[in-house]
């Protein structure tokens, strides 16, 4: 596809990001294609690092303090899946830090998991949305080599994604987030179980019930994926 097409897309910094345009010059957004750094499918975790700080894919870069990248341990087999950093994630530098990611810490406790040993933790953008919108598919797209980096070096060997904004980024589907729980999807091979976000959980309290029924059954799945592996 040639430069102008991608430009009416939208999708030239996404195809810069993956590396799949390198041609022409200006409209630069993507550090990698600027500094000569790997692209962000070829980055390792602290190129990766380097390439969200950096990143001005997309107009969310404008009005953040710090982008986001995720936390915890780089080969976990949990991997936590959010919208976007909010106000204290933005000032912090980590995912999940306010109301909801205290919430989020009972929901892996209830699971036997910790912050920063079982579990990675990462969102769908880098960036806050102002106001803690949702974020634009157009915003989503811009952040995806991002996030599937995050998923081929954590390869983690289940994903839990947490909220509407996750799930239709993994599975490409716009479902409804009740229709998509109760069953295994897969995103590039891995299982996916989709579940509640913790934010949507603290102002609908009878939720939690079904979220903790999405964790029971996500730790079941990775049972039964853990002792049939060799
Ligand atoms: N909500 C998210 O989806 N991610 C965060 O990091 C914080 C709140």
């Amino acid at each position: 596809m040639d430069e102008r097409a991608l430009l009416e897309l939208e999708l030239l910094p996404v195809a810069r990001l993956y590396a799949l345009h390198r041609e022409g010059a200006p409209a630069v957004s993507a550090p990698a294609a600027a500094a000569g750094q790997p692209s962000a499918a070829d980055a390792d975790w602290e190129q990766l690092r380097a390439l969200v700080a950096g990143c001005r894919a997309c107009g969310l870069c404008e009005q953040r303090k710090q982008a986001v990248l995720g936390v915890g341990a780089p080969d976990a087999d949990w991997l936590f899946v959010g919208e976007g950093p909010g106000a204290d994630e933005d000032e912090q530098g980590e995912p999940f830090v306010g109301q909801a990611g205290r919430l989020l810490d009972s929901m892996l406790a209830a699971i036997g998991c910790k912050r920063g040993r079982e579990v990675y933790i990462a969102n769908v953008v880098k960036c806050r949305p102002p106001g803690n919108r949702t974020p634009t598919p157009q915003e989503a797209a811009a952040c995806a080599p991002f996030l599937d980096r995050q998923v081929a070096l954590v390869a983690p060997k289940l994903i839990v994604a947490l909220g509407k904004s996750a799930a239709t980024r993994l599975l490409g589907t716009e479902a409804s987030l009740a229709s998509l729980r109760g069953r295994v999807h897969r995103y590039r091979g891995i299982p996916v179980v989709v579940t509640y976000h913790p934010a949507y959980l603290l102002r609908s309290l009878p939720e939690k019930a079904k979220a903790w029924e999405d964790l029971v059954f996500a730790r079941r799945t990775l049972s039964e994926r853990l002792s049939s592996m060799p």
